[in-house]
């Protein structure tokens, strides 16, 4: 269920309406598209209410979204997840434009959740991930992921003042 039936809200039967659905982001849809080193094999979960609060309407979510994917720096296998939530303002067509980003826009007396929720995924979904903070990453020569310790490389980033004596030396 990602069309929320808004009738009860709009003829004033209901202040509250609640939601839960789970999804897999579209092979080839947005999310899908954008995060294309991601793997989302595990359902999107999504749980929320639409709330009527005397005339203004609001949207309220909480999504989590488990990831699998690499390591930007080093591509180890690193997987998490994205836990957000998040709330939006809510209006008829009648009262709003089509193309404000501020609200989610009902359309006959339906809501699509779905589309709100993957625009704030894309919006917190980091584009790079890491499997720690501080991860060494690859030595850029020999390859090694310097996680598991130092190769024996020299040193890309070598001092530039050291690097002048080194051929005032030579
Ligand atoms: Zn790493
Ligand atoms: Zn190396």
């Amino acid at each position: 269920m990602m069309k929320l039936d808004m009738l009860p809200i709009l003829s004033g039967a209901s202040d509250e309406l609640h939601f839960d659905f789970s999804f897999l982001p579209e092979k080839d849809g947005l999310i899908a598209t954008v995060y294309s080193d991601v793997d989302f094999s595990d359902e999107i979960v999504v749980t929320g209410y639409v709330k009527n609060m005397a005339g203004y309407m609001v949207l309220s979510a909480e999504v989590r979204v488990p990831y699998n994917t690499m390591c930007a720096r080093c591509a180890e296998p690193v997987s998490g997840v994205l836990e957000i939530s998040f709330e939006k303002d809510i209006a008829t067509s009648d009262d709003v434009s089509e193309d404000n980003d501020d609200y989610v826009i009902i359309e006959d007396k339906k809501l699509d959740v779905l589309l709100p929720v993957e625009e704030q995924i894309m919006l917190e979904m980091p584009s790079k991930t890491l499997c720690k903070e501080d991860c060494r990453g690859l030595c850029c020569k020999c390859g090694k992921n310097l996680n598991e310790g130092d190769c024996s490389c020299e040193k890309h980033e070598v001092d530039p003042r050291l690097a002048i004596l080194k051929t005032l030396l030579k």
